[in-house]
């Protein structure tokens, strides 16, 4: 994973003049530079690095932050001129144009080949704009598919023609992968119409404050105005009316209420005044698989006891078949409309890649293959849009930091496998501790030379890193299991094979790159705990 740039002696770094010319070289980009490798793929992800392990080659030379710390030059020479760190990373050709048009966060103005299901969701929606209670929706489809990109689209025109014709509706976005219990999504709705309704109770009071104001040099302002007010006494109840309201209303904390009070306090906030409200709960599948369904069940039945107010919900959900754990009731509430977002071929990314690369790349920064083949990986993918924008980023950025001038077909492969090892890293990075147990006692019997590893050679050695590290110890039959598992992952591959009259046997590998993996596991804070680990598969060899 290493050259000669990871070596501090004679690579010139200096971090004294580094007077960048424009904004072209980020931080992040010159780390994973010298933290990794020009010519093959690194493995630190641009989010990864600089908190997660640093998984390029630590023990053939120092990373950057052992750079910067050690030759720092103390005062003497920091403002002469620079080495040419920065001086070399900026010399080439840009490839990007704006990059940030790659990134997953970047919402599309256009979204080629999902008119269909826009028009769809706004042909159902449209009723919220004339006051009535839309159907709730649906939406399905593998990840990737444009779920989340369209549903923000939609509620954007949604929001933005609702403020044209004045007509009260509102959507609210929350993502169920990051808000995944009953307790915060209903806490986090209350406390949004809380904030809402604060600044309707501002925007009233201020009129009000400033119509007495008028009324006590001339009082027949009051009856000219539309507030409905008739004395200077009415007004002033008026007002302290609405001061109660506002303190009245108490934002939910994070943790601690009973969710009843929490979703009494979302119900009165929502039912301020008249309204008709879209609730899109993205990755519901989340949820309901985290939390259950008392949340979607609360919500769906509402419409009935509201007052004011109009709830309806569109649920995204990556996972096809999510509905068969509901409730019936839910399922037939939620499901009123459906709207399926089919995967995308290889032709439709291509369209997607096209439209974005234009204002994301430099003119001419990419050679001819090269959309193409994003495409045709992505289309392997399941048609995943958002693989085929990583692929086509990350072949950027290699073709940047190898100082290119355009992007070419191999850059595109080798983004390919360095997102399939972050993959990889990801996956083992989210592992249980005892899956991360068992991996490690497989890593630890490979790097000692041992192949066709069995099940009792592992357990042996994970029962030993489990007293080392105080973690219970699972049975035998358990770590089969996790075994299986990892082999599901595609982090090792068992296959079962026979030894004649001694049985059957599993015979494991690992599948996945050792370096890498094992700096992940390591990088955990318990397997971090364990010392020396040579000596605990002598110790097999001993028993
Ligand atoms: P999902 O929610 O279905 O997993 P997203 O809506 O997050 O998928 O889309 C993934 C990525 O692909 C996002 O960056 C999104 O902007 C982009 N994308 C998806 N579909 C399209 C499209 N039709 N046109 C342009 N970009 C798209
Ligand atoms: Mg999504």
């Amino acid at each position: 994973m290493t050259d000669g740039r990871n070596d501090s002696d004679d690579s010139g770094v200096n971090t004294g003049g580094s007077d960048r010319p424009d904004g072209r070289a980020s931080v992040d980009d010159l780390t994973d530079e010298v933290d990794g490798d020009t010519s093959s793929i690194s493995v630190g992800s641009d989010e990864t690095t600089g908190d997660g392990p640093s998984l390029g080659g630590d023990d053939d030379g120092p990373s950057l932050d052992d750079v910067v710390l050690e030759e720092t030059p103390s005062g003497e020479n920091a403002d002469e001129a620079s080495r040419g760190l920065f001086d070399d990373l900026l010399s080439g050709a840009p490839i990007f144009e704006n990059k940030e048009v790659l990134r997953p966060s970047y919402t599309p103005h256009k979204l080629p080949h999902r008119e269909e299901q826009i028009n769809n969701m706004a042909t159902i929606l449209v009723t919220a704009l004339r006051g009535d209670t839309p159907s709730n929706i649906l939406i399905y489809g593998k990840t990737g598919t444009g779920k989340t990109a369209s549903a923000k689209f939609v509620s954007e025109e949604l929001e933005t023609t609702s403020q044209k014709y004045e007509v009260p509706c509102e959507v609210e976005y929350i993502n169920c992968e990051v808000t995944d219990t009953q307790y915060r999504v209903l806490a986090q709705l209350a406390n949004k119409f809380i904030e809402k309704n604060r600044g309707v109770i501002d925007d009233r009071l201020d009129e009000f404050e400033d119509l007495r104001e008028r009324a006590r040099e001339n009082p027949s302002v009051l009856r000219e105005s539309d507030l409905d007010v008739e004395t200077v006494e009415e007004l002033d109840a008026k007002i302290e009316q609405l001061r109660d309201d506002r303190d009245e209303f108490e934002e939910v904390p994070m943790t601690g209420w009973p969710t009843d009070r929490v979703y009494n306090t979302f119900f009165d906030a929502v039912d301020y005044h008249e309204r008709v409200v879209v609730i899109m709960l993205d990755e519901i599948d989340k949820l309901v698989e985290k939390s259950g369904d008392d949340t979607l069940y609360n919500l769906s039945r509402m419409n009935s006891e509201l007052e004011k107010s109009r709830v309806s919900i569109m649920g995204i959900s990556n996972d096809l078949k999510f509905t068969d754990f509901l409730d019936p009731r839910v399922k037939s509430s939620l499901g009123e409309e459906e709207i399926v977002f089919p995967p995308y071929d290889a032709n439709q990314l291509r369209d997607i890649l096209q439209h974005r690369s234009e204002v994301a790349f430099e003119h001419d920064a990419l050679s001819d293959d090269v959309i193409p083949l994003c495409a045709a990986f992505a289309a392997q993918e399941h048609g995943d849009a958002r693989r085929a924008l990583d692929l086509l980023r990350t072949a950027g950025e290699l073709a940047e930091r190898g100082q290119t001038e355009r992007v070419e077909e191999d850059h595109v492969r080798r983004a390919q496998e360095k997102i399939e090892l972050d993959r990889v890293v990801e996956v083992v990075r989210t592992l249980p501790t005892q899956s991360k147990l068992v991996l490690f006692s497989i890593i630890l019997l490979e790097k000692n030379g041992v192949h066709n590893i069995n099940t009792g050679e592992v357990y042996n050695i994970y029962k030993r890193l489990c007293e080392e590290i105080d973690a219970d110890t699972l049975t035998q039959r358990r770590v089969t299991d996790l075994i299986s598992e990892l082999d599901m992952l595609g982090i090792v591959n068992a296959v079962v094979v026979s030894k004649g009259r001694y049985g059957r046997t599993k015979e494991i590998s690992l599948s996945v790159p050792i370096e890498e993996t094992e700096a992940v596991l390591l990088s955990d804070s318990r397997l971090g705990d364990i010392e020396d680990i040579q000596p605990f598969v002598q110790a097999r060899f001993d028993n």
